[in-house]
């Protein structure tokens, strides 16, 4: 099999999260599992060709960048498509995967701009802000500051803004009253 040197240089270039992942107990067991499945189908010889390095920045890959290939609602195969990894996460993204046969086909969801990129969504979409928060921090291992979450991250700064309002507002009246109440003790 003939792989073209561009895509290779591709590959190696893609992220793969390697200290995230050594550090994630439930990543380093799949690892294993998948390390004592593929021995038994290919044989110890097989895993001499690899450092320890390697695989965790194999696994890394194949974590952050892959893809399910859907035929409708079922995946029909898991694959890595190096020009969809170019594209940014947003969870309100302005296009959307789909496939033909195992071709990927990238579908706009509005009208794209020239000055903006495309971007596709990593989580499903429907996930309220903490669930979808939650879900790219443990898989994918970021902070997600896509417009959707800065509004959402805006929306709880305001929220706490108008707490502490609020609660100064309680506080002062506390006050009032107090001071009130001790007038009148004093008369
Ligand atoms: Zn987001």
């Amino acid at each position: 099999m003939n792989i073209d040197s561009n895509e290779l240089t591709s590959f190696y270039n893609l992220t793969d999260e390697y200290e995230n992942i050594l550090q994630d107990k439930e990543r380093i067991n799949q690892l294993k599992l998948l390390k004592n499945g593929i021995r038994q189908i290919m044989g110890d010889e097989f895993w001499k060709e690899f450092s320890e390095k390697d695989l965790v920045s194999f696994f890394g890959k194949m974590l952050i960048h892959k893809t399910d290939i859907k035929a409708g609602n079922n995946s029909i195969g898991i694959a890595i498509y190096l020009e969809k990894s170019k594209f940014k996460h947003s969870c309100e993204p302005n296009s959307t995967i789909a496939f033909s046969g195992s071709k990927l086909i990238l579908k706009a969801n509005r009208l794209i701009t020239q000055n903006e990129s495309p971007t596709i969504s990593i989580c499903e979409t429907n996930l309220s802000d903490l669930e979808r928060k939650a879900y790219l921090k443990k898989f994918f291992y970021f902070d997600c500051h896509c417009s959707k979450c800065i509004g959402v991250e805006a929306q709880i700064q305001q929220e706490k803004i108008k707490k502490i309002k609020i609660d100064n507002w309680y506080v002062l009246i506390s006050f009032k009253k107090l001071i009130m109440n001790s007038k009148l003790i004093s008369i």
